[in-house]
């Protein structure tokens, strides 16, 4: 059988009496779209986050967007993000009408270098779109600093991150807005499509509600400004309350699966294991190593039956798509270095011992014999 780099199966044959049970209670409830299952997702969402508000929204991608419309960002603006990342980030900033304006990332741990964001910075600049990639956060404080003194707004893109730490503080709670994403690869995942944007914001939150729900405003039923039809379904809100009481026990067993990756593969020569920052906590969205021979060594990897991926194999400057906005190929040099020689070994939290072990001993063999 091939070990894929991604499973949900194991989870839900332990969790079936549950998720299903959470299947018929919405079924049951006589309220299909925005009811209870929605409202008591957003209190709890919001409350593991110690904030006082949350919004569920239907994907990640409107999570991103929506946040930035939320926090005033249109056209004409321009939002300082990274290229290392999934697609999805770069799209929001252009599905909100603004332009994105790339920093490469450190050669370390492939997160945004912040001292590259002050070169960035114009007068059109508008916000920030840290983005704390495979399940740690970037260093926010200089971030924060730099957001202070050209009053800019930050949007944390949380969503490899759920439950991450950095000096104590969560993912989601150091910015203006944060969005994540509840596709089911993702730490906390759906059995579909979802997504939820927090705030502390009282009138971000506002904009928000209305920006969800067609723009209008729930009690008149009046659109001052058209939004979008962007709500988080209620299925998916009652399996994701269920889930989320679990956040810590799946964050828990990814760390299990990476402290035996580095216990077994961490003396490997020209293998670099991916590293924690001071202060960070690590929630392994994915795993990320890094090889010179990336390419070889998937190939070699397929023979032992067991399927990678790379995230991501191509820079989103680097994409037809967003030619228009001017960047070169070269332009960002760590960013196109890494998408030739990172891969992602198989990592979810009900991924068995055994199953790590093949992964473990093919990895050995293919590496040991380049
Ligand atoms: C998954 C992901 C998104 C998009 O989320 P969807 O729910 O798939 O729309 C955005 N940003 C990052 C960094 C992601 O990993």
């Amino acid at each position: 059988m091939t070990t894929r780099v991604w499973d949900y199966l194991g989870e839900y044959a332990k969790e079936k009496d549950d998720i299903l049970n959470a299947v018929e209670t919405v079924f049951n409830s006589g309220q299909l779209v925005l009811g209870a299952s929605v409202q008591g997702f957003e209190a709890e969402f919001a409350a593991y986050h110690g904030l006082p508000f949350a919004t569920g929204v239907d994907n990640g991608t409107n999570a991103i967007k929506l946040g930035l419309e939320a926090i005033g960002v249109g056209p004409g603006d321009e939002v300082i993000t990274v290229s290392n990342t999934a697609a999805p980030t770069v799209v929001a900033i252009v599905g909100a009408g603004a332009t994105p304006v790339f920093v490469d990332v450190r050669d370390e741990d492939f997160l945004m270098d912040t001292d590259q964001v002050a070169a960035a910075i114009t007068p059109r600049t508008k916000a920030i779109v840290p983005v704390h990639l495979y399940g740690q956060c970037v260093d926010m404080a200089p971030l924060e600093r730099l957001a202070a003194e050209h009053g800019l707004k930050i949007l944390e893109d949380c969503a490899q991150s759920h439950g991450a730490r950095q000096h104590g503080r969560m993912a989601g709670t150091m910015s203006d807005v944060a969005a994540f994403s509840f596709y089911p690869t993702k730490v906390l995942g759906a059995y579909g499509d979802g997504g939820a944007v927090v705030t502390a914001d009282e009138t971000v939150h506002q904009n928000l509600r209305k920006l969800r729900y067609y723009g209008m405003e729930k009690v008149y039923y009046v659109v001052q400004s058209p939004g979008h039809n962007s709500r988080l379904d209620e299925l998916q809100a009652e399996i994701l309350r269920r889930k989320l009481r679990r956040l810590d026990e799946y964050i828990d067993g990814r760390n299990r699966v990476a402290r035996r990756y580095e216990q077994y593969l961490g003396d490997l020569d020209g293998l670099r294991l991916p590293v924690t920052n001071p202060g960070n906590t690590h929630v392994y969205y994915v795993y990320v190593v890094r090889h010179p021979a990336r390419d070889a060594i998937i190939e070699a990897l397929h023979a032992h039956d067991i399927s990678l991926n790379i995230s991501y194999p191509w820079p989103v400057h680097t994409m037809s798509g967003f030619a228009h906005f001017g960047w070169r190929t070269g332009s960002l040099p760590v960013t196109e270095r890494l998408a030739g020689e990172i891969f992602s070994l198989p990592m979810y939290p009900s991924l068995s011992e055994a199953e790590q072990d093949h992964v473990i001993e093919s990895v050995r063999t293919v590496v040991g014999s380049l």
